[in-house]
């Protein structure tokens, strides 16, 4: 049986334009503002030498595209994955102005990244990618500018070494104040109790929340993860704290499944032992394409983009997808969702708690504070049911779909600054 995973496709960038105008309709955004969130500020792109452990150079490709900044410093995550480009980086960093916008944070939004398989290079290897990305970028980022976090394949020891490498290029003076230049770093360098499983555990109270409109609880519903890193593993985490049931996983080694259940905690010992999920005990492997069809209550997409399509999303036989990841459903795997009544709740929501984190790690380091496990997990808990109960207040007002919904509650406070503001001159 196959196991291997398809790399997701590109175009992601097409979505999010298509999910922009259909919400830009309903709510009859503002023609001039539309006009300036239909287009990204900047597009950076940089070309820098890297010597390898052999002692020849490589030249590496490095993105940050910042989307906008109309209600504060570009926030978003790099991601250093082969799928990596513009289009992705236009994509990802659009998503990232809408989903500050709808948590109700002084942040505009972008991303970036390196077009790499991490796991081609050393760990020394990628440190010198990484300081090198950092350097390259100059103050294209800043503490109050562009403040850059994990995504895909990059890590809180990444984030360090960004941190650090930028904090080096300041006068020993001014060094201290620029460590919220990066979010997402280790406890131990000016990172967040609690930011690791931020995103993760943000997914779950979406989950709570949606399981409350719907009269039920997680307790016992079946569900499945694409993705097992570190979105994936903390959803699981938090879902299986609910009772719930984690039935199959698929990550770019394979897919896995047991009807029985599946222990999300001696699966990451697994994992972080044999470099896969596959193999682990009392799963049988399942046909990659046939992943989304297996029979469950709720899908948690916590990996690439472009994963729910018109040809699997008919097949689909869960009852709410909960987009852990960017961009997993496009649009028209979207239309087959809606059309056969299943709710999903949208990314730019969904996986929110991952910049909310964020976000109180930049305070916590522009303020000179410690926060603890628990102010961390109750003010995300807060923020992230206030963001999900004006989805559902929107959907019912504009009588549209929850990610129409999102859009707007984020368009309209951005359309606001605007018109507030003024254009200069
Ligand atoms: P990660 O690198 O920790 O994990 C990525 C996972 O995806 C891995 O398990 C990997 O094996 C799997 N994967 C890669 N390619 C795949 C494929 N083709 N098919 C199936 N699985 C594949 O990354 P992460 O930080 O967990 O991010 C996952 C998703 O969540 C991304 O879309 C990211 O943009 C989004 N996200 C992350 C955060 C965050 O705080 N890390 C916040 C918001 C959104």
């Amino acid at each position: 049986m196959a196991t291997s995973i398809k790399p997701a496709k590109v175009g992601m960038y097409e979505n999010v334009k298509n999910q922009f105008e259909k919400a830009a309709a309903v709510m009859g955004l503002d023609e001039s503002v539309k006009k300036i969130l239909s287009i990204t500020n900047n597009e950076i792109i940089v070309h820098f030498p890297v010597k390898m452990d052999n002692g020849t150079v490589e030249v590496f490709t490095g993105y940050r595209v910042q989307h906008n900044n109309a209600l504060g410093p570009y926030k978003g995550g790099l991601r250093y994955h082969p799928t990596v480009d513009v289009d992705a980086a236009r994509a990802l960093a659009t998503w990232m102005t809408w989903k500050t916008s709808l948590a109700g944070l002084p942040y505009g939004g972008g991303k970036g990244g390196i077009q790499i398989d991490p796991k081609q290079y050393s760990q020394g290897e990628l440190e010198r990618i990484t300081r090198r990305f950092t350097y390259a970028l100059g103050d294209n980022i800043g503490p109050e500018h562009d403040i850059p976090a994990p995504d895909v394949n990059t890590n809180a020891q990444m984030m360090a070494w960004i941190a650090d490498t930028y904090m080096s290029t300041k006068s020993p003076a001014e060094r201290s104040k620029n460590q919220h230049v990066v979010t997402g770093k280790p406890v131990g360098s000016g990172g967040l109790e609690g930011r690791d499983r931020a995103t993760g555990f943000g997914v779950v109270v979406t989950l709570e929340s949606w399981a409350k409109v719907k009269g039920t609880t997680l307790e016992g519903k079946r569900y499945i993860v694409q993705g097992f890193g570190n979105v994936g593993y903390w959803a699981a985490h938090f879902m299986n704290k609910n009772g719930a049931i984690l039935v199959g996983v698929q990550d770019a080694t394979g897919t896995i499944y047991n009807p029985e259940g599946i222990d999300p905690e001696a699966l990451l010992r697994y994992q972080a032992d044999n470099a896969t999920i596959t193999g682990y005990k009392g799963t049988q492997n399942y046909e990659s394409d046939e992943f989304f069809s297996i029979d469950c209550d709720i899908i948690i997409p916590a990996a690439l983009g472009n994963q729910i399509t018109a040809a699997n999303a008919g097949s689909i036989k869960a009852k709410v997808i909960a987009e852990g990841a960017n961009g997993p459903t496009d649009t028209d795997g979207e239309a087959i969702l809606l059309a056969n009544h299943i709710d999903i709740i949208p990314d730019i929501l969904c996986n929110s708690g991952g910049v909310i984190g964020s976000y109180f790690e930049w305070l916590q380091n522009r303020n000179g504070e410690i926060w603890t496990m628990d102010d961390v997990i109750i003010k995300l808990r807060k923020k992230m049911e206030e963001a999900f109960n004006k989805v559902i207040t929107s959907s019912v007002q504009y009588k549209t779909d929850w990610r129409t919904a999102a859009y707007i509650v984020a368009l309209t406070r951005i359309e606001l600054a605007y018109k507030q503001r003024g254009i200069f001159p």
